[in-house]
């Protein structure tokens, strides 16, 4: 075990308290907590009631620079440790995060305002889960070396360098760890960057894996706002991943300057989902799954918000889904009781409502919710349901990432309308189909265009499992060995025959 990292001094304006946990707000480079090399910060700011919560080390140029060149250091000794001491790491890792899931899910709910009880009890569990997951799986990773002419084959994964991380605030060190857990594994070097309307729990993660043992430079974190930080990052030519969660115009950015040094990237984007209701669908499992895509105050990538009902199951499908709605309870997200918490950011809030207005103008009616929660205040938006919309509008084709659901239907009987109205965007997030019909899921889930197809169910995640979107909702796939393909060069080494001589 690493000694613990010194403790900034009680009264350093690089520290702050939040929720009662003490958190380092400076950048986490070659094992070293250090502020902007310009001396900056930037303030964060609680989702819950708007109050400031934190300065942040502000990182530019220089800090990218440093982060990189640690990481770059670094990256030599980590990637010949042996794969069983780098699980060995990882798990210890993840027994930290064990240890400390109630600090990382109060800070995480105040600073995102996710619900706190589905931090405690699932997200923060998940990242030990992903940290555990990859140590493991390295460990089991391998190829069958075969045999041609007498000449072996031997495929190996060999880690590809530093690896840039970019994660967004909707999920913030679950995503992170999503991304870390297999890119250390695979023996690659890290700088992370997170969101930076959610710096706080990457900043107390490093301080965990400091503390389990995580040698220096293996695991950087950059704090800082995308252009000033994160644009440096992904142009530094000593990068050889980068992975990357969040909008599509930001991809677009980070693809251009990948390109300058012919850095491969993952790109896990946005989507547009559909949620299909067929009229032989238990009405009552489609409203669940309905009412479920308000988890987040809908600030899910995966969320399934265009519903797709055929015509004669929608007043029962609507009567259901209306009923729970209204047993949904907003409020703040630290209270067990509370179902829909606040969004991230009175920006974001104000983007949300411009979606709404902006489709209530053109026509569109708003069965349930349409505006923000005036009775709660703050960053708090309605559930919102909106019917007549067309399927070429603004609502029906962008992504709104709030509580936002739309509501169409398709003909009786004409699965193919159905097929075309779910595909019929420049996404391929995710699907979901509701139907009672075994045959009937089998035919339409292999003609929807969508990384994951879910069938009767919603959000099931198994991490062996490829995860990733198709069209404009991203580049390539992670999870199981997808995540090694991606953060490893692999190598073919080839070996003659003993005694073999060329020209004998
Ligand atoms: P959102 O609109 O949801 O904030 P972004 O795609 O802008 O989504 O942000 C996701 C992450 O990308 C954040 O960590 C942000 O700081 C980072 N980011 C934004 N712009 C850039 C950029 N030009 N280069 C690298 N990272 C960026």
């Amino acid at each position: 075990m690493a000694p613990p990292a010194p403790a900034p001094p009680a009264n350093s304006p690089h520290t702050a308290t939040v929720a009662g946990v003490p958190v380092d707000t400076r950048h986490w480079i070659g094992g070293r907590r250090v502020p902007s090399a310009s001396g900056a910060t930037f303030t964060d700011h609680s989702p819950l009631d708007g109050t400031p919560l934190a300065e942040i080390a502000r990182g530019g140029a220089d800090d990218a620079r440093a982060a990189v060149a640690a990481a770059r250091e670094a990256f030599p000794a980590w990637a010949a440790t042996a794969p069983a001491e780098r699980a060995r790491l990882l798990h210890a890792v993840a027994d930290g995060v064990q240890a400390r899931i109630e600090d990382l899910a109060v800070v995480e709910t105040a600073d995102n305002g996710a619900l706190l009880r589905s931090h405690r009890r699932g997200v923060m569990p998940r990242v030990v889960h992903n940290l555990r997951y990859f140590a493991d799986r390295l460990l089991a990773l391998s190829h069958d070396d075969f045999v041609t002419r007498g000449h072996t084959h031997h495929v190996s994964w060999d880690p590809a360098g530093p690896a840039v991380l970019i994660t967004p605030w909707n999920a913030p060190l679950m995503l992170a760890s999503w991304k870390i857990a297999p890119a250390l594994a695979a023996g690659n070097t890290v700088v992370l960057k997170p969101a930076e309307w959610t710096p706080l729990t990457a900043s107390l993660f490093a301080g965990i894996a400091h503390e389990a043992g995580l040698p220096a430079g293996v695991l950087n974190v950059l704090q800082g706002y995308g252009p000033e930080a994160g644009a440096p990052l992904v142009a530094d030519p000593g990068v050889r991943r980068i992975s990357f969660t969040g909008s599509v115009p930001t991809a677009r950015r980070i693809a251009a300057a990948a390109a300058g040094h012919l850095v491969p990237c993952s790109f896990e984007l946005g989507g547009k989902s559909p949620l299909l209701v067929f009229a032989d669908a238990d009405p009552e499992l489609a409203a669940d799954l309905a009412v479920e895509q308000y988890d987040n105050a809908g600030q899910v990538c995966l969320a399934a918000t265009r519903i797709l009902v055929e015509e004669s199951a929608r007043d029962a499908f609507l009567g259901h889904f209306l009923d729970r709605v209204r047993k949904l309870t907003p409020g703040d997200p630290r209270d067990e009781a509370t179902d829909v918490g606040p969004a991230i950011h009175p920006r974001h809030v104000e983007r949300v409502d411009g979606f709404v207005r902006r489709a209530l103008d053109a026509g569109a009616k708003a069965v349930t919710g349409g505006g923000r929660n005036h009775a709660l205040g703050g960053n708090h938006y309605l559930p919102t349901l909106l019917t007549d919309v067309a399927q070429d509008s603004e609502i029906v084709q962008e992504e709104v990432f709030g509580p936002v659901l739309t509501l169409q239907t398709f003909p009786d009987g004409d699965e193919d309308e159905a097929v075309r109205l779910a595909d019929d965007t420049r996404f391929g997030l995710a699907a979901t189909l509701v139907t009672g019909d075994r045959e009937r899921a089998r035919r339409v889930a292999a003609r929807l265009v969508a990384g994951t197809v879910w069938v009767n169910c919603f959000f099931v995640r198994d991490l062996s499992a490829p995860f990733g979107g198709s069209r404009e909702s991203g580049i390539g796939r992670e999870g199981g060995d997808w995540s090694f393909d991606f953060y490893c060069d692999l190598k073919n080494t080839v070996t003659a025959p003993e005694g073999w001589a060329r020209h004998g």
